[in-house]
Formats: C-alpha cells, structure tokens, sequence
C-alpha cells in the first residue's frame, strides 16, 4: 500500500466519520469477509426500556421500585438506566423516599446487587437468579415466559432471596441497520450477531434485520471466544461493538469497529471507530477498503 493512497483513504473515510488508525486497519478491512456485530448499542439503539413490570403476590411496586432504582442507579449498564427511568416515571405519579445502596456488585453479564435498607436486592438475568439458588413462582414463570415470547429483555429481581418482581424491557433496532447489513450481505460478507441477551429477543432481532447467524447468552468473557470460533473456520473476522464488554473481542478480531457513542475502552480497542453511531460506517469502511488497496495493487 502506498503511503498516498492510504492518506486518500484515511481522509476520505475522516470526512465520512469513519476514523481509521493505520494502514494496518485498511488493509485488514480488505481482508474481512466475516462482520461480527454485537446487539445492544450496535444493531439496537441501546436506549431500552422498561415496558411492563410485574410484582410476586404481596410485593407493592411502589414499595420495590425504589430499591431497585437504587441499585441500578449505581450501574453503568444501559438496562439499569432503564429501570433508573421508569422507577423515576412511576414515583413522579406517587412519590415516596429514595433509598441509598452500599456494597454494591456488578455481576458481569449477569446483573448487578447490592444492599439496600438492610436488604440484599438483585436485579438481572435468569441465570443471576438461579446462580442465587432463587425460585421463581409459578405466576413470575408464567409472567416471564409471557414477555419471552414478545422477545423482551427480562430482568428478574429478588430482595432478600425471594423473587419479587419482572421487567419487561424492550430496546429498538435502529433505522439504519437493516439497510447497512442488507448492503454488507450484497458486499459477499457474512453477518452474523453476537449479544448477551436471551435467544428469544436475540432471535426475533437477528431475524428482522436478515441476520441467520447468531450467539445468544455469550458472557462478556466469551465473547473474544466467539470471534475465535469463526476465525478457527478460517474466517477473517471484523468485530464492531460499543461497549466495556466488547472491548476484548474488538483486539481479538483481524479488525475492530467501535460505535463512537459507545465507551473509551471500545474506541481503544479498534482499529477504527465508527462516529456517527449507526453501522453505515461499517458499509463506508469496507467500501473503502476495497476502493484503497485497488488503487495500489
Ligand atoms: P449485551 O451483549 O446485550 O450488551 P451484556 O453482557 O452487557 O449484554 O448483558 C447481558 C445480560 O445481563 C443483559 O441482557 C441483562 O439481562 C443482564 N444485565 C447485565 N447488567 C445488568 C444490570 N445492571 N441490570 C440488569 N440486568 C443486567
Ligand atoms: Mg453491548
């Protein structure tokens, strides 16, 4: 690659927001013909939010939402700030006290816990439940399996052991994701999508934006495995994520793409970052690539 044409490129993608750190990141790109997207924040906009809310028997959610809002509100997750929100929205209607969390515990992938009143509150996953050796009853089952199956994120909480309460949380998929990864297919690269989230919401997802492959349930710590297992089919991987989480897998991959929106450590990670937050970038980059390595070769 000529020092030249790299300028052109790198300057071309710069006023298309597409920052490119190197000749490397260019090549690399030329290179790709597998793009590994993450969900949240990628394919989503990553603004979820709380759409029902279902206590256990008993359980006022007037008296619950205050302790878990305290416990999210120490979270950096985007699914706290949803629930944050809505105990917000629901105590303007009836306003009642804010309570104060201490030993507050990030469950990666999981959920998150803390004290809160003198009582152990968790909110998460399904797996955070039952790694807590907690049971749901069988109206919370049902209540979840309903939410599943209109594929929304499902957060469980238990205070002091007992499952109280769901949410139900939904987050968008933005407008210009179907479109990019339609372009990208069109382009011969495989699009295949990777999230944390259940395989319910992750199938539903991957099938209204045309993706037919993709990881459901993948831990943050599993997620650079992901990348690997489509690198061992002799695969040359692009990865673009947005998050802390996504970080690892963005070194991992012949080429990391991270949402500008997203955090500092994604951005540090990736051999480009993307600043408008949408995966047009993704399509401009390849473009690009192609564009570039052809004017030398
Ligand atoms: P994603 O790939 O969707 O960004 P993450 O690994 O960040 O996934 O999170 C996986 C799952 O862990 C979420 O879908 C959620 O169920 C749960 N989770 C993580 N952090 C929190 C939190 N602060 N509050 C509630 N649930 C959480
Ligand atoms: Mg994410």
């Amino acid at each position: 690659a000529t020092p030249t044409a790299i300028m052109v490129g790198t300057g071309l993608g710069a006023s298309h927001g597409v920052l490119i750190r190197n000749a490397e990141a260019l090549e690399k790109a030329y290179q790709v013909d597998t793009v590994l997207l993450d969900k949240t924040g990628t394919i989503t906009k990553g603004e979820p939010a709380v759409t029902e809310f279902i206590t256990a028997t008993g359980t006022e959610p007037a008296a619950l939402l205050p302790l878990l809002a305290a416990v999210e509100r120490r979270s950096e997750h985007p699914l706290a700030a949803a629930v944050v929100r809505y105990a917000e929205e629901q105590q303007q209607s009836a306003p009642g006290e804010t309570a104060e969390a201490t030993d507050f515990v990030a469950h990666e992938g999981r959920g998150a816990g803390a004290t809160v009143a003198g009582q152990a509150v968790l909110i998460g996953n399904r797996r955070l439940l039952e790694e807590n050796n907690i049971i749901l009853s069988p109206k919370l089952e049902q209540s979840a399996a309903g939410l599943l199956a209109q594929a929304r994120t499902v957060l469980y909480a238990a205070v002091a052991g007992r499952a109280v309460a769901l949410a139900g949380v939904a987050d968008t998929v933005r407008d210009t994701s179907v479109a990019a990864i339609r372009q990208l297919q069109s382009q011969g690269l495989t699009v295949v999508m990777m999230t944390g989230d259940n395989h319910q919401t992750a199938e539903k997802v991957a099938r209204q934006v045309g993706i037919t492959r993709f990881y459901a349930e993948v831990l943050p710590a599993d997620k650079a495995g992901k990348v690997q297992e489509l690198q061992a089919e002799g695969r040359v991987v692009a990865m673009v994520g947005d998050g802390i989480n996504d970080a690892p897998a963005l070194a991992r991959a012949d080429l990391g793409l991270a949402m500008g929106g997203g955090t500092d450590v994604a951005m540090e990670a990736a051999g480009i970052t993307l600043m408008r937050s949408d995966l047009q970038g993704v399509v401009t980059a390849m473009a690009l690539s192609r564009q570039t390595v052809r004017t030398i070769c």
